[in-house]
């Protein structure tokens, strides 16, 4: 294992080299919250962690991004709790600067806020 190495594994046994590898899933848009599931369609866990946001002057911004415990605990027994923190918390910033497509996200917000003012 090389210093460079920043795969971490789901408990299900999917191994995660980088960020592109998770699955991204903005459903929860009301509370502004995008989950991010494992990229096993039958994985047991399913989601790992979630990023919840913002918008402000039509710019996302960062209300709190986490894994869940599950993932987390899985990942510290095997690599130790400082090398994991550094891996997911690695895996989180480059989910929010590259993997996310936050004009999409923007969009769909926009989107859910318009379609309840019509409904008042
Ligand atoms: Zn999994």
């Amino acid at each position: 294992m090389t210093t460079t190495d920043v795969t971490v594994q789901c408990p299900c046994g999917y191994k995660i080299e980088d960020e592109s590898k998770y699955n991204i899933l903005f459903l929860k848009k009301e509370q502004r919250e995008i989950d991010i599931l494992c990229p096993n369609a039958s994985c047991f866990l399913g989601e790992l962690g979630f990023i919840k946001f913002i918008i402000v002057d039509d710019q996302p911004v960062l209300e709190l991004a986490r894994f869940y415990s599950p993932f987390v605990t899985w990942n510290a027994t095997q690599l130790g709790e400082e090398d994991t923190r550094k891996r997911l918390v690695n895996h989180l910033k480059l989910l929010i600067t590259k993997k996310i497509r936050w004009s999409m996200i923007i969009e769909e917000t926009h989107r859910i806020t318009d379609i309840q003012e019509d409904e008042h």
